[in-house]
């Protein structure tokens, strides 16, 4: 059976997030995202969200050893077997090599690499002006993409929130670690040939033909 077993790279404000809403439902796997996971477990207070507060406040990343164990379990969910889409993860070369390793002990390997690509002052406003929604993690913003209604979630209803990290001086942070730790992995999977290259700047409904020409019927 033909696998989409999917990574989205690109820095933060790149689309992933949007992007991988309207993927999942075209491809019908499930959207693994390390953040939306992590901000979950702060919200609840539980000990790994309370661990990795400290990390995502300062727009750090939280430690290798503790995002691996939540994506190694997610893995062995039944509703991967179609395929999965990583959001957020990998982040770091020990990230990509922990996820090929699993992967091959699951018999699969990675499908393809969608990397979005945005010029760093374009990220800076988007990011400043996101809004996601609390029930069901959709991203809006203030001026390129808002709801209908102020404030409330076009999907769900649900109520419109501005992420703790996505302030100015974090957000430059974020870019800066992102350009360090993880920008290295779109030459870690090139080796394999399994990069697509997406000009991440176009309006979204574009970027998402462009990602389905990539990726081929569902
Ligand atoms: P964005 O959508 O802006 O790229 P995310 O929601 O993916 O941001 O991540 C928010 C924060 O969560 C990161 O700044 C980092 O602290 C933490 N995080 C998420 N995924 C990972 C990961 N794979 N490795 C380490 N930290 C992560
Ligand atoms: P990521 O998950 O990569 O951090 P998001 O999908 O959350 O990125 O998008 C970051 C911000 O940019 C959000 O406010 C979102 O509404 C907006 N955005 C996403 N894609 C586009 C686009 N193609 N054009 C304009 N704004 C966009
Ligand atoms: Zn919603």
């Amino acid at each position: 059976m033909h696998q989409f077993n999917l990574v989205l790279l690109g820095p933060p404000g790149a689309g992933k997030g949007t992007q991988a809403g309207r993927i999942v439902a075209e491809y019908g796997i499930p959207h693994i995202s390390t953040g939306d996971i992590l901000r979950a477990a702060v919200k609840n207070q539980t000990a790994l969200g309370l661990e990795a507060k400290k990390y995502m406040d300062a727009g750090e990343l939280v430690p290798d050893s503790v995002v691996i164990g939540i994506v190694k379990d997610r893995l062995q969910e039944s509703d991967t077997q179609r395929g999965f889409l990583m959001d957020g993860f990998p982040r770091t070369i020990p990230q990509a090599e922990a996820l090929d390793e699993a992967l091959q002990g699951l018999g699969r390997a990675i499908t393809k690499v969608i990397v979005l690509l945005v010029d760093e002052e374009i990220l800076v406003k988007r990011l400043t002006g996101r809004r996601i929604c609390r029930s069901c993690q959709t991203p809006y913003h203030v001026m390129f993409t808002p709801p209908e209604q102020e404030g409330v979630c076009d999907k769900c209803g649900g109520e419109l929130y501005q992420r703790d990290d996505d302030t100015e001086a974090t957000v430059r942070n974020r870019l800066a670690v992102y350009r360090k730790q993880t920008e290295p992995l779109i030459e870690y999977y090139d080796r394999s040939g399994v990069v697509v290259r997406i000009d991440g700047a176009q309006e979204a409904e574009k970027v998402f033909e462009d990602i389905r020409e990539a990726l081929g019927p569902a």
